[in-house]
């Protein structure tokens, strides 16, 4: 008898699963891409096969019949298929929506296809071409040398030659499928350490463990790079596969080239810089096994490969683990799941780990190692803390203090590079005293307000409560305040009066447009074309810059009012990783950081590299004011274009949700609805119930309640601890 076969139709902006049965006269492999007719007329759509059955409860007569697979395989391998079941569960999200997270794009949409080029291969002896046809016989002899070549390309040395060989009988030329091969395939030079005993010990113990997830913490330049790599290539001896996770590939290719140089082609790398081509092949090189690695961001966590060895999220603490579009996954959830499915270690590695995970580790959930030295006990840089306050009551109102000044000329001098740093986040938003350095926080939360300038006032994004814009400080009294901001341009500008000889480059979101744009800049700095970086956030990812012996971290504060609970740890992750650009090579490096508030706990505790101290202070400060981990802040999200709908949404939604709290007060620490802290972006209404949760909350039960809600034009939607309040 035929096989009938589940489809799940592929329909965007459905918000439920439409799965059919149909009938399939020919053996098909579930995860299968299929085109099958669909609707009342003659309607072709795709869809996935989700499960083969051999009887049906429609009538014969109603039964349709799959046109035709898609592939030549299936596309999603019953791992994959299993993992977008739960992932649909968990969020709530249709599973045709969560099974395109395992496809590039362009596979669905069928705007891609393969590349093909034509190769030219002998077939003759050189000796068979007249000595006279001189082109000819080099062209014959080249190909002995080298093997078979692109056609173009000998084209280009060797003109009609290729064709008059061909007319010969020696040459063929052959269509073949050609792979196209991201950064043009460029790889680095880096040769294999021999580790040291700490990273050895690190090995044995990440192998060794019981445990399947290990926090590995290491200063910046401790060598944990030496040490995933080593852990793949022991994988890849056992014919496993693995999965390298890294928050942003396009600003650090340096760490693909490395990659690419020990494990060449076995490595693919997927990321949405690349182009729709590159990223095709490099999918499907995973898929058929002839890559093993897969480097990327976060959905390179959804890579189709088979038989994984290991999994490694570098930067664990990263925010961009987090997806901020539906379905909103935390990439860790996903590459635990992936990792029991395979049986798999799975290794998290910081120099600042997330407060959270940290504490996973020190309750035992994780294995924790921790590797305290850079190799070669190269020193830590010295961090020097600037009080800006006195600068200013100094009379010095540039940007830059006398110190930083005093230590750029030192460093232009004696030929090093320099990298200067603005904390951009949360900038012209937050009020400060420039007097007394006193930021204006919300009297409930303890969090920075944030300045609206629509309604001009001061907004808490974690309790609602609006304040009006002071006329001085509440501290001291004094008339400076107001919303910060010094812009990367400004700061070149003053560099360049100040040292009108030095070669400055600016790196930010202005600077880096483009596919390749941050790369550009970084390498233009790598290669010394210029002493002094200027830039935001991006500078301080794990580049590595041999000749910077000096960092200059303009406004360490800015981001520590950030209306935000983690901004404590994202000032500290954030100075401790730029802090590490410093120094990397023989020469001891230097950092200055510069203040409105030099007694911050937070940042001394980042100057003097010390972690634990940190995470004590942070973790008692959470325990006291019931944040995450202590509480889970949730967000429902209800926005759409029509205010009166939307707020029907809201009112709907919010009566459920009530209930809800009604029956569980004792696990509620707060619960409201209100606008959202920007009520409109893009022409969208934003409104929110804003809850904070404690452990043994019916969180399922809110996402049901939440999922029940159908509006036809709002959109809505849970977030859980959200990366940003906004
Ligand atoms: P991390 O990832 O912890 O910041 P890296 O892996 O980048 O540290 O290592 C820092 C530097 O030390 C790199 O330049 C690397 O090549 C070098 N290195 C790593 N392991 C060894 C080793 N066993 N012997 C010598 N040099 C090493
Ligand atoms: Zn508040």
């Amino acid at each position: 008898m035929d096989m009938v076969a589940e489809v799940i139709v592929d329909i965007a902006h459905s918000d439920v699963d439409k799965i059919f049965d149909y009938v399939c006269d020919y053996e098909i492999a579930v995860g299968t891409r299929v085109a099958v007719p669909f609707g009342n007329g003659r309607g072709t759509t795709t869809g996935f096969v989700i499960r083969l059955k051999s009887s049906t409860d429609i009538p014969p007569e109603k039964l349709k019949k799959i046109y035709r697979p898609l592939d030549g395989f299936p596309a999603i391998n019953e791992e994959c298929l299993a993992l977008a079941k739960k992932i649909a569960t968990r969020y709530r999200v249709p599973l045709a929506l969560s099974l395109r997270l395992f496809l590039p794009a362009e596979m669905r949409t069928g705007k891609v296809s393969e590349a093909y080029k034509t190769y030219a291969r002998l077939t003759g002896d050189p000796a068979e071409v007249p000595p006279k046809a001189k082109a000819q016989r080099a062209l014959a002899e080249f190909l002995l040398e080298h093997g078979e070549q692109e056609a173009s390309e000998l084209r280009k040395k060797f003109g009609a030659a290729v064709n008059a060989l061909e007319k010969k009988g020696l040459l063929v030329l052959e269509k073949k499928r050609k792979m196209r091969d991201p950064y043009g395939g460029k790889r680095g030079e880096q040769a294999e350490h021999i580790l040291t005993p700490a990273q050895r010990e690190a090995v044995r113990r990440i192998q060794s463990t019981e445990k399947t997830v290990t926090l590995l913490h290491g200063v910046t330049g401790s060598g944990k790079t030496e040490i995933y790599l080593t852990l793949i290539a022991e994988q890849l001896k056992k014919n496993k596969t693995a999965l390298f996770l890294v928050p942003e590939i396009s600003l650090t290719p340096q760490m693909l080239f490395q990659l690419r140089s020990r494990f060449q082609s076995e490595v693919a790398i997927l990321h949405s810089g690349l182009s729709a081509g590159e990223r095709f092949d490099e999918w499907e090189r995973l898929r058929s096994g002839e890559a093993k690695i897969a480097v990327g961001a976060r959905s390179a966590v959804f890579a189709p490969v088979e038989n994984i060895g290991l999994i490694v999220i570098d930067e664990e603490h990263d925010g961009s683990y987090s997806s901020e579009s539906s379905p909103r996954y935390n990439t860790f959830d996903i590459a635990l799941l992936r990792a029991k499915y395979n049986g798999c270690k799975l290794v998290l590695g910081s120099a600042t780990p997330a407060v959270e995970t940290y504490r996973r580790a020190k309750e035992g959930e994780f294995e924790l190692i921790t590797l305290p030295d850079r190799i070669n006990a190269r020193p830590l840089p010295t961090v020097r803390l600037v009080d800006m306050r006195r600068e200013v009551r100094r009379g010095n109102p540039s940007p830059f203090s006398a110190l930083l000044k005093e230590r750029l000329e030192s460093c232009l001098s004696s030929g090093n590079q320099a990298i200067l740093f603005l904390n951009r986040r949360g900038y012209s938003q937050t009020v400060m005293c420039r007097d007394c350095g006193n930021v204006i926080k919300c009297e409930h939360c303890d969090v920075a307000l944030t300045y609206h300038s629509e309604e001009d006032c001061l907004k808490c994004h974690y309790c609602g409560a609006r304040y009006k814009m002071p006329e001085g400080c509440p501290d001291c009294g004094g008339k400076h305040i107001r919303y910060v901001g010094t812009g990367t341009q400004r700061v070149v500008g003053e560099l360049k009066k100040l040292y009108p000889k030095a070669r400055i480059l600016r790196m930010d979101m202005d600077t880096t447009s483009g596919k390749e744009g941050h790369y550009k800049i970084l390498k233009e700095f790598s290669d010394r074309k210029a002493d002094i970086l200027v830039g935001t956030q991006m500078v301080a990812k794990g580049h590595d810059f041999p000749a910077v012996t000096l960092v200059g971290i303009l406004d360490a504060d800015m981001g520590l009012y950030f209306p935000d609970y983690r901004s404590g740890e994202r000032t500290f992750q954030l100075v401790t990783q730029v802090a590490g650009r410093s120094g990397r090579a023989e020469e001891k490096g230097e950092v200055v950081l510069q203040t409105y508030d030099p007694e911050n706990a937070i940042l001394r505790y980042a100057a003097a590299y010390d972690y634990a101290g940190f995470y004590e202070h942070e973790i008692s400060m959470r325990a006291a004011t019931s944040f995450p981990p202590f509480a889970k802040i949730v967000r429902v999200m209800v926005t759409g274009e029509d205010e009166q709908e939307t707020l029907a949404c809201l009112k709907e939604v919010y009566g459920s949700l009530s209930e809800i709290y009604g029956k569980n007060a004792d696990k509620f620490l707060f619960f409201n609805r209100m606008h959202a802290p920007v009520k409109r972006i893009q022409n969208k209404y934003r409104y929110q119930v804003l809850m904070r949760l404690l452990q043994g909350a019916p969180l399922a039960e809110i996402y049901d309640a939440v999922a029940a809600v159908k509006h036809k034009n709002v959109l809505c939607y849970v977030e859980e601890n959200p990366g940003n309040l906004s």
